[in-house]
């Protein structure tokens, strides 16, 4: 026998045991009721901080799990909780990665921690790139930030939108044109420190499913911070931008990496970690359902109809599972993405949530179909994983590309 293995150690087989008992004891029987509210579970992400699974030490000890597998061990569980409620509390999370992956030590040393607060006063973070039209199309980014040579601070202006915890962040990480000559090479971080003038929120939205979680506009007007708020420092942006404009004058493409890209690349099977956990709550749903639930005379799980779905359902999951762990062990083990890996895990997975959320509804017949039964929704939260860090169109079209080398459209 050679070294492979799929088992979980022990080590991880006891957090995930752990990270389980949370989501079944807290945030399950706490899931509609928030859900309804349309409300940060504020009280749940202090539980969590209390027991050490809102912390900075809990994600970072995740994300070095050398095998590669701790965060998807931990999204899959938390969002079998319940979603709004699990995005609550690992959003912060993508803002500290956007930090983590282009920020100096000394920037994730500061920023980092102060994203999660402690457990007798919690915080939450947000990370903003998308904005009213530039979604998809990253490179329609509007939002200007301008170097002023006299106080040495960048000045920030214009309107993010879709923002996970906009507005009620301490931590606001803010993706801006430096230079719109280089399009998405001419992109930066910043971090927004907390009670930084000129951030406001805009419209907070009411949204179909993960309605725990706060999603809002986030305005910036003539907003100025320090000049050592640029993630990465100004001398590794000026080096960057004169690659930029060298290649992009000698016809080239630009090259280097993107700022917010970074960032998705690095969450997208973490996402797709998010949808086996959503999936997975409503397949083991209908599987109790269908054993229990008898109609002409015996369960409903006898008949193959029924049955079958099931197992369709369950041979989905597992798949979408082996193929996010596979994207999170290659990136832990510094493995590129060379298939596009990262992306057909988070396809995969996001699409599994919205199919398999579907037919649980089916299982339970009417009653799926009402906020009785936490399958509908499940359902409704399994519709944000085609959509956010990248649709599932998108990710079609960066494994398309990554494929055949042609820049398919
Ligand atoms: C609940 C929620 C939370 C979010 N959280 C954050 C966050 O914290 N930070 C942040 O920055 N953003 C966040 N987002 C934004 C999210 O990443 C965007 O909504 C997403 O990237 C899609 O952009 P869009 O909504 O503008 O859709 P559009 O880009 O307008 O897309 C509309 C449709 O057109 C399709 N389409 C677009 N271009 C192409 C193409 N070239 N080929 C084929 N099809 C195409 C899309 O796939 C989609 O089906 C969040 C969004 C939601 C809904």
């Amino acid at each position: 026998m050679g070294d492979f293995t799929l088992d979980l150690n022990d080590d991880q087989r006891s957090v995930r045991d752990w990270i389980h008992g949370f989501a079944a004891d807290v945030m399950r029987p706490a899931a509609a009721e928030w859900d309804e509210r349309e409300e940060t579970p504020w009280p749940i992400i202090q539980e969590a901080a209390k027991i050490g699974l809102y912390s900075l030490d809990f994600y970072a000890q995740q994300f070095f799990d050398p095998t590669g597998l701790g965060i998807p061990m931990t999204m899959e569980e938390l969002f079998w909780g319940d979603a709004g409620i699990a995005l609550s509390i690992v959003g912060t999370g993508l803002a500290a990665v956007g930090v983590l992956a282009n920020g100096t030590e000394e920037q994730i040393g500061t920023w980092v921690p102060q994203m999660y607060g402690d457990a007798a006063d919690v915080k939450v973070a947000a990370f903003c790139s998308s904005e009213p039209d530039a979604g998809s199309d990253v490179g329609a980014m509007r939002t200007r930030a301008v170097y002023d040579e006299a106080t040495g601070e960048w000045v920030l202006n214009g309107t993010k939108t879709w923002a996970t915890n906009g507005g009620i962040a301490d931590v606001h990480v803010v993706v801006a044109v430096v230079d719109p000559e280089l399009g998405t090479r001419g992109h930066a971080s910043f971090i927004v420190p907390p009670g930084t003038p000129g951030l406001s929120q805009g419209q907070k939205f009411k949204k179909h499913g993960i309605r725990a979680s706060h999603t809002a506009e986030v305005v910036l007007e003539d907003v100025r911070i320090p000049g050592d708020c640029l993630l990465g420092g100004k001398d590794k942006l000026d080096e960057r931008l004169a690659r930029a404009r060298e290649r992009a004058a000698s016809g080239g493409a630009g090259g280097g990496r993107n700022a917010a890209m970074a960032t998705f690349e690095a969450s997208r099977p973490a996402v797709g970690a998010m949808a086996v956990g959503t999936a997975r709550a409503a397949y083991e749903y209908a599987l109790e359902y269908a054993t229990g639930r008898e109609q002409f005379g015996r369960p409903i799980i006898d008949n193959q109809g029924v049955a079958f779905q099931l197992a369709d359902m369950r041979t989905q999951i597992d798949a979408a599972r082996l193929l996010v762990w596979r994207a999170s062990w290659m990136a832990t083990a510094g493995k590129p993405f060379t298939s596009a890996e990262g992306s057909m895990s988070k396809l995969f997975a996001s699409e599994t949530a919205k199919k398999v959320t579907a037919q649980a509804i089916q299982i339970l017949g009417g009653n799926g179909y009402t906020r009785e039964y936490p399958v509908e929704r499940m359902h409704r939260d399994s519709a944000i994983y085609t959509i956010f860090e990248g649709t599932s169109e998108i990710q079609r079209l960066v494994i398309a590309r990554t494929l055949s080398g042609v820049p398919i459209r």
